[in-house]
């Protein structure tokens, strides 16, 4: 468990470090809004969040998948693989069902209410990735004991689902200036900042393509895959077409939008 928190802490420390040096150094994009004050929502509803999941559930996802494991539940206890490939796959089973819950966070109107708050930011940079509504954090966390119970990962390949994703999604949601050889290349196998950009687009079709955090295929396969925004990156709006006043996107004013949002869908 201590184990656990420092391997979680240290990747997550060092990989935001990374990409705010990154984005600082060689930014994509012209920041539209007050980087400050941008950063101290995000991150304040970023801890918000984490603190519910811990005091709301009786288990981490960890410990969760060391029950499954111990009473058998999910496809991969069922079955004898190498542990390593076993990891992979688990992995990659996760990071299916992350792809499809997006989507439907997205398809759901009630379930867009909680995601918008994700989406209303009129910039994206590394403090975007982990910006969402703690009652979306709250759902997630279900839908993932579901998934660990169904998919049967091993408790490290939790770990390892976790590290990843924390670290992709502050990976692609920076604003940070990845050569264009670099992204041509990293795409193929990964979401890149060029890529998971598209999806934060005011306009709807472009918000509605590129639903994945990790891996780029999902996108591929189920024709959700849009390569550019039509505006160009540097010239596309960043967020909800209804909510462009940052004094209307206050924390207040986020916490409160799953019950006060009018949808434009
Ligand atoms: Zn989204």
């Amino acid at each position: 468990m201590e184990q656990e928190i420092v391997i979680r802490l240290g990747a997550y420390a060092g990989v935001f470090a990374l990409m705010a040096t990154l984005e600082a150094l060689a930014p994509k994009r012209r920041l539209r809004t007050p980087k400050r004050a941008r950063w101290l929502s995000n991150i304040s509803v970023t801890v918000l969040g984490a603190a519910l999941v811990r005091f709301a559930f009786p288990v981490t996802a960890v410990a969760f998948a060391a029950t499954a494991e111990a009473r058998g539940w999910g496809l991969l206890n069922a079955v004898s693989l190498s542990p390593l490939f076993e990891t992979a796959l688990a992995v990659v089973a996760l990071d299916l069902v992350i792809y499809a819950q997006h989507v439907v966070f997205h398809l759901q109107p009630i379930l867009w209410r909680l995601h918008m708050m994700h989406h209303a930011d009129l910039d994206i940079d590394v403090t975007t990735g982990a910006r969402f509504h703690p009652f979306e954090i709250l759902l997630s966390m279900v839908i993932k004991l579901c998934a660990i119970a169904a998919i049967g990962p091993s408790p490290g390949a939790v770990v390892a689902f976790e590290v990843i994703l924390n670290a992709t999604a502050m990976f692609n949601h920076s604003n940070f200036a990845l050569p264009l050889p670099v992204d041509g290349i990293l795409r193929f196998l990964l979401v890149t900042p060029d890529m998971h950009r598209v999806h934060h687009s005011v306009i709807i079709r472009e918000t509605n393509s590129n639903y994945g955090f990790n891996l780029s295929l999902w996108d591929r396969l189920f024709r959700t895959y849009r390569p550019q925004p039509l505006k160009g990156h540097q010239e596309m709006a960043i967020g909800l077409a209804n909510y462009r006043d940052p004094s209307r996107l206050t924390l207040p004013h986020l916490l409160a939008l799953p019950f006060t949002a009018k949808l434009l869908r």
